[in-house]
């Protein structure tokens, strides 16, 4: 039905995908995949990582068909970093699997990386996001991937000489490029791990010390038939002997596990970010692994751009300067989030604002809003909007009234978010259809409310002045006072948003003598802006402010009547 006449990004993939998979494993379940790392705040950035898949797999199912999208969990990684703000004293527990390092301070969570998994599993649900996660401590230590380990550790030659293809004449320089590029990454880190080459030999397995539970160990010995390995502890001393058949504290590095992974899962699509892309990385040398070890195929592979963050000044000494998906949700809903991701190709880098700019984001959202509902929005965005506000499974909550983003926005400024002064507001935009409660304008009232009351810097805030400015109203020309008059005069019957709209803009053509219909002309134009000018003034005390009629009914008709008047 979705054919690709008129597709997008996310229907084209899916077109892939499918046939793709009909060719590998035709009748079984599609597998789509991300992986991410809960080392730390999972950012905004790696959502890319989980939308992109998300979005392909939901075309997939939108088709009826069959499709599985797997969250690996790499919480079986070594914790490389303390990341900001957390106590120096967990650098003690550097090397050891992010499920045995002590959640942060405070947390109710059983470990460091069950903390940073729960923030984005409560995303996840909020976005609609359905998928199987998958715990790679608990696949490790259950010795779920026993068979596909023994069999790296049997091709290890074969391992190694693959990796050697790739290997540069300058392999430290190397090194220190994929590790600036993990590190602009955050979640994905994996990519700077060693490849298992050591002065022992090379060993593509890597066990967690049984003493102290480090991976800073060096395997010296390993038997293909009795599976005997050896291995040394670089951090405690510790040496030991295990039969790897029987043992399940360790794991693949990296560049062979991702590979094993693809052939256990079947996976068929998966996206990798920019810092996956180069020669020898691992996506590249994967595919080479995964069809000479595990026999098995290399997923389609988009790589996807970053994600940029603009706005964020506030939060960014707080936090490390990482929004995560929840940060941008308490500023916006839900489907507003999903389709800057939806409405992106992957290879295309868009940025998330914190800024004004969310004013200008939602009020395009609400054109297309009405456009999709008008039936008059082109194909590709009414796609991206359809994709956006709902799954093969659920429809996302909406704001049964969807008031301007900008006028919420300004409303929770003037009132510091306080919620009878709000609906008190509220009521008097449309007296026609009055709002009786905050519930018909939320979760977007929430959002617009933190934005205004987070986000806003201090010195953008609206305070309306507490007493009129009696030395400015004293020297007003009587032009100026009659225009405050004629304002006055006309609040009673103009007091709604349309209305105040109306004499605002009113009063200046009377001031010059227009029908109120006349066409805006410079001149008009330019007595308008002055008397504006002198509204803010004497409001707020600032040249320039929130729409004048939403400051007109933020502020109340009474103590409007005291700030112009002086009385
Ligand atoms: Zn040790």
């Amino acid at each position: 039905m979705t054919s690709s006449v008129e597709s997008d990004w996310v229907s084209r993939f899916a077109d892939e995908v499918i046939a793709e998979a009909d060719r590998r494993a035709p009748g079984k379940p599609i597998v789509c995949a991300s992986g991410l790392s809960p080392s730390g705040p999972i950012h905004l950035g790696n959502l890319r990582e989980v939308m992109t898949p998300h979005l392909v797999a939901d075309e997939i199912r939108r088709r009826g068909r069959e499709c599985v999208h797997i969250i690996s969990w790499d919480d079986y990684d070594r914790y490389r970093k303390v990341p900001a703000g957390i106590d120096e004293a967990w650098a003690e527990h550097i090397g050891k699997p992010l499920t045995a390092v002590p959640a942060p301070p405070g947390s109710a969570f059983p470990n460091w990386a069950e903390h940073y998994k729960a923030a984005m599993i409560d995303s996840l649900a909020e976005l609609g996001v359905v998928f199987r996660g998958i715990s790679q401590t608990s696949m490790y230590t259950s010795g779920a991937y026993r068979d596909q380990i023994l069999l790296a550790m049997r091709q290890r030659a074969k391992i190694d000489e693959i990796l050697g293809r790739y290997r540069t004449k300058a392999p430290v320089s190397k090194r220190e490029t994929d590790e600036a590029a993990a590190e602009a990454a955050e979640g994905s880190g994996a990519a700077s791990e060693d490849d298992g080459g050591s002065a022992t030999g090379y060993y593509p397995y890597k066990p967690y010390c049984t003493a102290c539970n480090k991976d800073l160990t060096t395997v010296t010995a390993y038997d293909d038939e009795t599976t005997e390995m050896s291995f040394t502890c670089g951090a405690c001393g510790h040496s030991e002997t295990v039969l790897l058949k029987d043992f399940n504290h360790g794991k693949l590095v990296w560049k062979v596990d991702w590979p094993m992974r693809w052939s256990y899962e079947g996976v068929v699509f998966e996206p990798s970010g920019v810092d996956h892309s180069s020669p020898g990385s691992s996506f590249v040398v994967g595919g080479q692994i995964v069809k000479e070890v595990f026999d098995g195929e290399q997923p389609i592979g988009p790589m996807y751009a970053f994600v940029g963050i603009v706005g964020m000044a506030k939060m960014s000494s707080s936090k490390g300067g990482v929004p995560t998906p929840a940060d941008a949700m308490r500023i916006m809903e839900a489907p507003l989030l999903r389709w800057l991701y939806a409405r992106r190709r992957p290879n295309q880098s868009f940025k998330v604002a914190f800024d004004q700019e969310i004013q200008r984001l939602y009020d395009e959202w609400d054109s297309l809003a009405a456009k999709a509902a008008a039936g008059t929005a082109p194909p590709a965005d009414a796609i991206a909007y359809d994709r956006a506000r709902r799954t093969a499974e659920i429809e996302l909550p909406v704001t049964p009234r969807p008031l301007p983003y900008r006028m919420l926005a300004s409303v929770a400024d003037i009132t510091t978010g306080e919620p009878t002064q709000m609906l008190r507001i509220l009521h008097e935009i449309d007296p026609a259809r009055p709002i009786e409660s905050l519930d018909e304008v939320r979760p977007r009232l929430d959002k617009a409310t933190a934005w205004a009351t987070g986000q806003l810097p201090v010195d953008q805030r609206t305070r309306v002045l507490d007493k009129p400015d009696l030395e400015l109203l004293d020297s007003l020309g009587a032009d100026q006072r009659r225009s405050l008059d004629l304002l006055l005069a006309g609040l009673g019957e103009h007091w709604s948003l349309e209305g105040l709209t109306t004499l605002v803009y009113g009063v200046p053509k009377q001031m010059l003598g227009l029908p109120m219909d006349v066409k805006p002309t410079a001149e008009l134009k330019a007595v308008q802006r002055t008397f504006f000018v002198l509204l803010y003034r004497l409001l707020v005390g600032k040249e320039t402010g929130p729409r004048l009629p939403t400051l007109l009914l933020a502020t109340g008709a009474d103590r409007v009547r005291v700030l112009l008047s002086g009385s």
